[in-house]
């Protein structure tokens, strides 16, 4: 593949139908490092019809769910085998450290065995009791079809395989877009679904903008279903073009995600140690960019003071730099964008009076900051409240806001009181508070005295503007699918409803 032939259409990498392509910047020193395809609405159809004809002549709806799980299974042992490589392209695409890139590399492979695992372990169907014996009455699923599957620039490959692992384990095909900032290991894994034996049109990738490539995936009349990660705005048009079709539709959107601290879980010093320690781990982590960021700390009044100073302290000593230098433990913003959205945040919560404990600049080149790149410091910002923009909306940079509360009521009113819902934690020592404060909150998944872990098995999404439908887990795979009855009258008589 010469570099700009990142365009997979039925079985032949290609450059864009337009012969434009795009650099891609190492977020570290905003420097291009590779050339892609910019690829446009003309090569979306070609890849949808590739996709169409795959579905709809080729053997991979219909190749058993054995050989589907054992194809799934192959893909994870190739990703295993390139960890390193993949782990490092991901780090350079996405400005994430080496480390987090190859634990993404493992929670591909790991989504990947879960859903191989999830469908090798179905029966054929699911009989439904007829109420006698004359019928047999069974509920099988089939694949939905073709599905487009749009994905963000934040944890680019983990979201593309939440997407494709359940949509090839159900017997789809699919067009992926990637986001266009950072396609490089999407590209990289429609090579080792190549490599690992998947038939002729079944994958197909698009690399190019969301204006073109995503809404023409969005409004097509040969798409099924369109599965979309990224932010509210786009997740909305995407969603406007889909239902015009009446495709099926799933939603992963944003979040503005509240960590809601106890007194109690502070009252030792390993406690207060562990859930500051996690709070920054929470906010800062990736450099914010996470859909899940822990980006509001609602903190009970008693410790706010003790709480925020060591957090502060922390905040600032974290080393910033280029992903792949030993030692670095936060990487760049993805862009001269995000930066900039990110700034434009702090500017405006000072302005509505929050008070700058920590960061909210670009680092001063020093031992620990370098000099260029889309890096922003760590930024802890105290006596918020709901009214400002900072805390209602998603900032998606490393942008901290403290919020204070003296009741249980008022902590679960807080931290319900966001139009998102996607995630939320809880730390106490109080076991029965701990329960009834994650039964309160709206949010998709709720963390006790964590933040941040997932399971292939469990369920994630969000309530709210958090999203539509879930991924991983059993409902992740029932996203791409499609339930079918199959009623047989063993014994066919006439019914003689008419009497004539
Ligand atoms: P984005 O919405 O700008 O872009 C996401 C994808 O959509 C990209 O591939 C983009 O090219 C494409 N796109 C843009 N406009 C489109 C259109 N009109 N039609 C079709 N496709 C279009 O989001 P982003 O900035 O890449 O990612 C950040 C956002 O993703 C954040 O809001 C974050 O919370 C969200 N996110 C959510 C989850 C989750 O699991 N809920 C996970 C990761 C990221």
């Amino acid at each position: 593949m010469s570099s700009h032939k990142t365009i997979h259409v039925g079985g032949e990498w290609r450059s864009a139908l337009s012969g434009a392509t795009r650099d891609i910047l190492d977020p570290a020193d905003a420097k291009p490092f590779a050339v892609v395809a910019e690829g446009g609405a003309e090569d979306a159809d070609a890849a949808i019809a590739a996709a169409r004809a795959a579905f709809d002549q080729g053997p991979w709806p219909r190749t058993p769910v054995a050989e589907r799980a054992a194809l799934l299974r192959r893909v994870a042992d190739l990703l295993r085998r390139d960890r390193e490589e993949l782990g490092l392209l991901e780090s350079r695409d996405a400005g994430k450290t080496v480390e987090e890139g190859r634990v993404d590399i493992d929670c591909v492979a790991d989504a990947f065995v879960y859903f191989a695992d999830l469908v090798a372990a179905e029966g054929a169907g699911r009989v439904v009791d007829a109420g006698t014996d004359t019928v047999h009455s069974v509920v099988v699923h089939e694949p939905v079809g073709v599905c487009a599957l749009i994905t963000p620039w934040n944890y680019p490959l983990l979201q593309a395989s939440w997407k494709i692992a359940p949509a090839l384990a159900a017997g789809n095909t699919f067009v992926v877009k990637p986001s266009e900032i950072t396609p490089m290991t999407t590209v990289a894994l429609i090579g080792l679904l190549v490599e690992a034996g998947l038939p002729t049109g079944v994958a197909n990738i698009v690399t190019g903008p969301g204006h073109s490539v995503g809404a023409r995936f969005a409004e097509h009349p040969d798409v099924d279903l369109v599965s979309f990660t990224g932010g509210l705005v786009s997740g909305t048009k995407v969603a406007q073009a889909a239902a015009v079709g009446v495709k099926k539709v799933a939603l992963e959107l944003g979040g503005k995600n509240p960590n809601v601290v106890f007194a109690d879980a502070c009252a030792t010093d390993e406690g207060f140690d562990t859930a500051v320690d996690q709070a920054l781990n929470a906010a800062f982590i990736h450099s914010g960019q996470v859909c899940s960021a822990g980006s509001r700390l609602i903190i009970e009044e008693s410790v706010r003071e003790r709480f925020v100073a060591e957090l502060a302290r922390r905040a600032a000593k974290i080393r910033l730099g280029r992903g792949t230098e030993d030692g670095v433990e936060c990487g760049p913003l993805v862009s001269e964008q995000q930066r900039a959205k990110t700034e434009s945040y702090v500017a405006s919560a000072l302005e509505e009076g929050a008070v700058l404990v920590t960061g909210g600049q670009r680092p001063e080149p020093s031992g620990i900051r370098p000099a260029t790149g889309y890096f922003y410091e760590p930024t802890v910002l105290d006596g918020c409240h709901r009214e400002m923009r900072v805390v209602r909306e998603e900032v998606f940079g490393p942008v901290l806001t403290v919020e204070t509360f003296r009741t249980e009521d008022e902590a679960v009113a807080l931290a319900n009181d966001t139009e998102y819902g996607l995630a939320g934690a809880v730390w106490t020592a109080d076991a029965g508070r701990a329960r009834r404060v994650a039964g309160r909150l709206r949010h998709g998944t709720v963390w006790i005295n964590d933040f941040h872990p997932y399971l292939p098995q469990a369920e994630w999404g969000g309530f709210g503007k958090s999203g539509v439908g879930r991924e991983l887990g059993p409902a992740g795979l029932a996203e791409y699918r499609e339930s079918k009855h199959v009623y047989q009258n063993l014994d066919p008589r006439p019914v003689r409803w008419f009497a004539g």
